[in-house]
C-alpha cells in the first residue's frame, strides 16, 4: 500500500518501517520519521531562476530537491542564503 504525499513522493507502508520515496522510481530516500531531504540531491540558486519577474536578491535562494536515482525534482524551497537548513522531524 503506498500513500501519496505529493506529486512525487509517496509513502510504502508494504516495507518495515514504512519509507518514503520517489513516487517515479520508487527510490527510498528515508523512514517516515526522517526528514527524506537530507537524502536528496540539492541545488541551491537564485530566486530569479525560477520566478524571472522577481528582481534578483542575494537575501534569498531557491533550493531544489531531486531524486539521486531518476533526478525528478522533488520539492523545492526558497530560504535566506547562507543560512543552513533545520533538520526537522527524525527520531530521537
Ligand atoms: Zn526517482
Amino acid at each position: 500500500m503506498t500513500k501519496r504525499l505529493s506529486e512525487s513522493l509517496e509513502v510504502a507502508h508494504a516495507s518495515a518501517p514504512p519509507m518514503i520515496r520517489c513516487s517515479r522510481c520508487k527510490h527510498a530516500l528515508s523512514k517516515v520519521t526522517e526528514d527524506w531531504k537530507t537524502a536528496a540531491l540539492v541545488r541551491e540558486r537564485a530566486v530569479s531562476a525560477a520566478v524571472p519577474l522577481m528582481r534578483a536578491s542575494k537575501r534569498f535562494s531557491l533550493r531544489e530537491f531531486a531524486c539521486p536515482r531518476c533526478l525528478t525534482l522533488l520539492d523545492t524551497e526558497i530560504v535566506f542564503t547562507k543560512v543552513r537548513r533545520i533538520q526537522t522531524g527524525g527520531s530521537r
